[in-house]
């Protein structure tokens, strides 16, 4: 097994079996953290199939192409596991698990199916890439469409971008106060992020103590 299937193998084992420990009120309490969030991304879906939907399948998926999903090793955060296997049945869970267990073969994502993507809720990443051709045609036609997906990336950073109280970093604090780690809490591993908080956590000490 790759080095990247073993990791997200690791980050979704952890995530299925903390949930079945879990009371329902746990549970309840869980999935009341990512109710927003699971709204922001129906908006998502909504922009990108009334504006993307038919361009992508004529253009890209009809032929097999799904040049979005011709990358091994997509970047996902432990987060993106988290809500995905939250709201994923049992056999999609292990059926992830059971693609990432397969040598890879090609250069495309692990886990492009036969129909798609096999996540329920697919990575933050993949869900706002958006290739340049495709945004040329679409925007350059409905310049409202693009202010729209200007505020659709604002708001995308409200649950991703540490420089304040994110739920991706949330969701990772979460775990690792159960005493799980992986190495796709990214919030709190990546050098980067981490320089993002730690900036943001002076700016407020700053504000609070001028
Ligand atoms: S995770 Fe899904 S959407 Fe993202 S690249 Fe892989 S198959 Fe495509």
């Amino acid at each position: 097994m790759s080095e990247y299937n073993r990791e997200q193998a690791e980050a979704i084992t952890i995530v299925k079996d903390h949930l079945k420990t879990l009371s329902p009120s746990a549970l309840v309490s869980l999935r009341a953290r990512i109710k927003n969030y699971l709204g922001f991304r129906k908006d998502v879906d909504r922009f990108l199939r009334r504006h993307f939907s038919s361009l992508c399948t004529e253009t890209c998926y009809q032929d097999h192409y799904s040049a979005c999903c011709s990358y091994e090793g997509i970047i996902t955060f432990f987060a993106d596991v988290v809500i995905n296997v939250m709201v994923s049945p049992d056999e999609e869970v292990d059926r992830l698990l059971q693609v990432l267990s397969l040598a890879n073969l090609g250069p495309k994502c692990v886990y492009l199916g036969k129909r798609g993507c096999l996540w329920r809720v697919k990575p933050m990443v993949c869900e706002m890439f958006l290739c340049e051709p495709a945004k040329r045609k679409v925007f350059d036609k409905e310049p409202e469409a693009m202010r729209t997906w200007e505020k659709i990336k604002h708001r995308q950073k409200r649950y991703t971008w540490p420089n304040r109280p994110v739920l991706f970093d949330d969701l990772e604090s979460y775990f690792i106060e159960k005493g799980y780690y992986s190495s796709l809490m990214y919030c709190h591993n990546s050098p980067g992020l981490l320089r993002v908080k730690t900036l943001a956590q002076k700016r407020r000490k700053t504000r609070e103590n001028p």
